[in-house]
């Protein structure tokens, strides 16, 4: 049933991610707008969610992620791979692991050549400035203003500082800050945290908005379809306490649902393939034949060491943890897990842009923390950041509590150098774990096991054990030429009054984390909304 009786906003904004969380706080900075935010997720009332080492915790949560399984991958010995995402205030970044990276600035040169004017890096830095609060101080490259608070570890395991002078000792240079002058080369990651706890888009921005009589946040709110009149975005219905409703826009509806829920919103909605929404009975509202395609993501293999001391967080007493950092928010409890890191050029890169990451974990990771090893390890992530290979996104059901078919395609290149890209990756995260200054602690090799040498070892290997880094992005691609799904602007093509404001619009992928670039997207286009860009 739906009921009838609702009021009407002026912005109607679906899902608060890290995006949806900045349109809601920028659009509503106006007091004469009244704005809507619609979440499928609950409160982010969790504790682990804040203290950040909690995150090591949050992998088993069902209740605040949407848990998706990949289709099986052809080119992964047909395996499902678990594809966590944030269903909760914050969305993903309410989950994530804190890294503050922004990709390479030749990336959004590279979207302005694609098309998508208004999106160099020049275009696009002063939204990252102003996103941000580096407690660094301000410069060229940062701000120390913005509702984002970005810091330095308040702990950092011994074991990454010794990661990072391997790395140096393996002859790839010292970075101190990977969103300067230079990407590549080893260091810490600075962290989206605040006096050590997570700084999600919830905390930074919807915080910032608190009190604000024209936002209203609604969460357990799970939107099913936009509603169109004369091909005009009119109104969303969703879901809430069992019920139907439907809040309608008098001026714009923003789709921030995620890389896999926007394309899956749209095509509900009768926003895609034509054929393929037909087949499942759904008015086709605008030809959109990309809707859910480009979908690419960093392809990542995890090299495991045993360690033969007890330095790891293997073996930590939580309780100890837990109080440190209850009473000092300092020790443990404040790591990002994900410590230290670094940017390689591969033998394989096509310009100066680094094309492998890596993300050093003094701890075991197997199958994303969820197969917990006995006893100490560590572990050197290593994931193809320029992947040539495009996946998609496809309605399973026009049942909008269906969750919709992904099917990401990793290592479908036709050249295959995905695959060529990441083994090299493999060999070179090796040779770091193979320094002097790692000898003191480094036992035997897990993953891939010493015996695993040649390349063909290597391959079956990220066949065998590869999984994602959790960067979907690309599936209502923008861009200029008719095939985008929306325009430079964010406005979706083919219809009046909605706009895609998320993971989704990137043309390519960037060459880093991907929650930075998100919340810069959504930051410009809050002001394309308010036509001040
Ligand atoms: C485990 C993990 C670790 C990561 N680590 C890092 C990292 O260290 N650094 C980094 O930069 N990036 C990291 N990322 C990636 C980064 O967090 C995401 O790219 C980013 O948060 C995506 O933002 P978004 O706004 O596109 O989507 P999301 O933040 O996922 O937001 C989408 C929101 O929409 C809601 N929603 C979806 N459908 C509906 C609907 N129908 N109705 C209502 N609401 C809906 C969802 O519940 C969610 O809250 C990580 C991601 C994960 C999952």
């Amino acid at each position: 049933m739906v009921r009838q009786a609702h009021s009407v906003y002026d912005y109607v904004i679906v899902g608060a991610g890290s995006a949806g969380c900045v349109l809601a706080a920028r659009l509503s900075e106006d007091p004469a707008v009244r704005v809507l935010l619609l979440e499928a997720g609950g409160k982010d009332w969790h504790p682990f969610i804040h203290m950040p080492a909690g995150l090591a915790k949050l992998v088993r949560n069902r209740r605040i992620n949407w848990d998706y399984y990949t289709e099986p991958e052809p080119a992964l010995e047909q395996r499902r791979l678990w594809w966590p995402r944030g269903k909760v205030l914050g969305g993903s970044s309410s989950i994530n692991a804190m890294c503050y990276v922004r990709g390479h600035p030749r990336d959004y040169d590279e979207w302005a050549a694609l098309g998508c004017r208004g999106w160099s890096f020049a275009e696009v830095l002063p939204y990252f400035r102003k996103a941000e609060r580096n407690a660094r101080g301000a410069d060229t490259f940062h701000g120390c203003e913005g509702p984002l608070s970005v810091e330095d570890l308040r702990y950092v395991n011994p074991l990454s500082q010794l990661a990072i002078e391997a790395a140096v000792a393996a002859g790839y240079p010292r970075n101190d800050d990977f969103n300067g002058a230079t990407q590549e080369g080893f260091g810490l990651y600075q962290v989206t945290q605040r006096e050590g706890r997570r700084a999600s888009a919830a905390r930074a921005y919807l915080g910032m908005a608190r009190g604000r009589r024209n936002l209203e946040v609604l969460t357990r709110a799970f939107a099913e379809r936009i509603e169109f009149a004369s091909g005009r975005a009119v109104a969303v219905r969703y879901r809430h306490r069992g019920k139907t409703h439907r809040a309608e826009a008098a001026r714009e509806i923003l789709i921030a649902a995620g890389a896999i829920n926007s394309p899956q919103l749209l095509m509900l909605s009768g926003i895609g393939p034509p054929d393929a929404l037909r087949r499942l009975g759904i008015e086709v509202v605008s030809e959109s034949p990309e809707v859910g395609a480009n979908l690419q993501d960093h392809l990542d293999a995890c090299i495991l060491r045993r360690c033969t001391q007890r330095i790891t967080y293997d073996r930590v007493n939580d309780l100890a943890l837990a109080l440190e950092y209850l009473f000092t928010r300092r020790g443990i409890g404040t790591s990002n897990i994900a410590e230290a890191g670094g940017f390689v050029r591969s033998a394989l890169a096509r310009d100066e842009r680094p094309d492998l990451q890596f993300h050093f974990v003094p701890a075991m990771l197997d199958d994303h923390g969820r197969n917990r090893l006995p006893g100490d390890g560590f572990t050197m992530h290593v994931c193809v950041l320029r992947p040539e290979s495009r996946g998609r996104i496809e309605l399973r059901s026009a049942d909008p509590g269906v969750p919709p078919l992904i099917r990401p395609h990793y290592l479908s290149d036709p050249e295959g150098r995905d695959l060529r890209v990441l083994v090299e990756g493999v060999r070179i995260a090796r040779r770091i774990l193979a320094q002097p200054s790692l000898k003191p602690f480094a036992g035997a090799e897990i993953f891939p096991g010493a015996e695993a040498n040649d390349d063909a070892s290597l391959i079956a290997f990220v066949r065998r054990k590869a999984e994602t880094i959790y960067h979907p992005v690309g599936t209502c691609r923008m861009g200029s030429d008719a095939g985008a799904v929306t325009d430079p602007e964010l406005r979706v093509r083919g219809v009046e009054g909605l706009r895609v404001v998320d993971a989704s619009i990137m043309p390519r992928i960037v060459g880093g984390n991907t929650n930075a670039p998100v919340i810069m997207i959504a930051e410009r286009a809050a002001d394309l909304i308010r036509n001040r860009s």
